[in-house]
């Protein structure tokens, strides 16, 4: 179901178990051959077939699209939302639909630069509101881990940005939006053994994108856009029947 196309009598009438489904993106550069709201348009594309499949069994929102891109604002176009606001209005979406006793709510992320806030604002509203289940995850961190081995060829084998695997699925999903034409190999990374360093996109690309993007094609898209989406939909329902929380000091289901 999707929320924005029901009535509220009809939201009224769900299931308060009913889990909710909410995408964040992003509107942010992704190098000269990607459209600004990749993210957007990608997460919502899986949210949307996995809500397709499990209909009655999940209420999906619509797509945040405000994403936290600071670090991608030095490329004209990029729209960012400062932390705070991004940490608000996504603790608001869940407490307006938690104050109606709805308690399963499922963040569903991609992009990167959305993954600390988003771990923030449910740390945050758990410590708040203890009775709501809370999950976040990128929809790429749910397909096999050892898919981007096989499916990639570059020697990137990750997902990153407008790299081989997000150019690819975004040929599979709106071939209409790619300018394979003016794609291109791209991404610096610091000589030295320097880890856990902070940066802007302009310090660690030329042109905003990162790996291989020359190599996407939309078969591979395919195979990870249903990768996708199969462990979305395994991830949602495992919510929907409720979780069991097992070990050595007993059992209970949330
Ligand atoms: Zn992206």
């Amino acid at each position: 179901m999707r929320l924005a196309h029901l009535t509220w009598t009809d939201i009224a009438a769900l299931s308060t178990d009913t889990p909710v489904l909410i995408p964040t993106g992003a509107v942010e550069q992704h190098g000269a051959h990607m459209p600004l709201a990749t993210d957007t348009i990608l997460v919502t594309a899986v949210a949307e077939a996995v809500e397709a499949r499990l209909t009655d069994r999940v209420i999906l929102t619509p797509t945040v699209w405000l994403g936290a891109s600071l670090h991608h604002l030095p490329f004209p176009g990029t729209l960012s939302a400062s932390f705070d606001a991004y940490h608000l209005a996504l603790n608001n979406i869940i407490v307006s639909l938690a104050d109606h006793g709805f308690h399963r709510f499922m963040v569903v992320n991609g992009h990167g630069g959305n993954a600390d806030s988003n771990r923030i604002v449910l740390r945050e509203l758990k410590h708040q509101r203890p009775e709501l289940t809370l999950a976040y995850q990128g929809y790429y961190d749910l397909w096999p881990a050892e898919l981007c081995a096989e499916v990639m060829e570059g020697p990137d084998r990750q997902i990153q940005h407008a790299c081989e695997a997000e150019t690819s699925l975004m040929l599979h999903v709106q071939p209409d939006l790619v300018k394979m034409d003016r794609a291109r190999d791209d991404g610096l990374r610091p000589e030295s053994g320097f880890a856990g360093g902070i940066w802007a996109f302009n310090e660690i690309t030329e042109a905003g994108s990162l790996g291989y993007a020359t190599l996407a094609t939309a078969e591979k898209g395919k195979r990870l856009f249903e990768a996708a989406v199969e462990g979305v939909t395994q991830w949602v329902e495992s919510c929907a029947n409720g979780v069991t929380l097992k070990g050595i000091v007993g059992s209970g289901t949330i």
